[in-house]
């Protein structure tokens, strides 16, 4: 079968044949960008983090010295910064994000987006221009991973992961990415900041974070990278299209 067709609309209905989409979602540190990686690999289709689109414009907002909470200001930089999100290649193993053709890749991950990048989310109408970007994106085949793929980018996607893992799990992850990207914060920081995330994806108006009623909810406290990507795998065996690129 032809691998990544194009040509359709990003409203396809679920009829659509050929393609491998693949929506993602869950709270931090459940491990998404790791399994969206490896599917990726393992299925020889593009993965999009779009975590990194909402903590690229909150990078730009904080170095313009404006307030995450203002609407209409972040909305107003949203409108004007052009966001680019390149898949691996070579050496580099993870998406690549560049803002105006600067690469922030490294910057997003600092403490002080992690802080903000939430409030940044929140805004209705800076999600209505990521939602339009990241449904630009779904025309092919792609894995797309966040807190409202499945509900809100891609509805249409033929397969849904809710994933998720204990808090305790969740925390440890993340303090080990961070100090893995020269970060040293506290256990008790990275709870914080994590919980405080939790709350306000999941209480916020627009496409708060939750399961879509047709989601598989995957719980992977206790399993490790492999399993999990295994487990995924399991799912897409009935489903022919995922013979594509493997
Ligand atoms: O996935 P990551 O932790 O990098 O996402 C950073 C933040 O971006 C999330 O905590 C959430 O506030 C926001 N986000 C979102 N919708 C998405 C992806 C991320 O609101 N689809």
């Amino acid at each position: 079968m032809e691998k990544g067709k194009t040509n359709i609309m990003s409203n396809t209905p679920p009829s659509e044949k050929g393609l491998i989409r693949i929506g993602i979602d869950g709270p931090a540190g459940a491990g998404k960008t790791t399994l969206a990686r490896r599917l990726s690999n393992r299925l020889g289709v593009r993965y999009v983090d779009t975590g990194a689109m909402y903590r690229a414009l909150t990078l730009v907002a904080l170095e313009a010295g404006i307030d995450p909470s203002n609407e209409d200001e972040v909305y107003s930089i949203a409108e004007k910064i052009e966001i680019d999100l390149e898949p691996p290649k070579g050496d580099r193993d993870e998406q690549a994000v560049f803002v105006d053709g600067r690469d922030v890749t490294a910057g997003i991950r600092s403490p002080s987006v992690n802080k903000w990048v939430s409030v940044v989310a929140k805004h209705p109408r800076v999600r209505g221009l990521m939602v339009e970007a990241q449904q630009s994106m779904s025309g092919e085949s792609v894995i797309m991973e966040g807190r409202d793929i499945c509900t809100r980018v891609m509805p249409y996607a033929e397969l849904k992961i809710f994933l998720t893992a204990d808090f305790d799990e969740r925390a440890r992850r993340r303090r080990r990415e961070l100090l893995e990207r020269g970060y040293s914060p506290s256990v008790q920081e990275v709870e914080a900041e994590m919980a405080a995330r939790d709350t306000i994806d999941s209480g916020r108006e627009t496409d708060p974070l939750r399961p879509a009623e047709d989601s598989v909810i995957l719980d992977s406290t206790g399993m490790t990278p492999d399993e999990v990507t295994r487990a995924v795998l399991r799912l897409c065996e009935d489903w022919s299209d995922c013979s594509i690129g493997s």
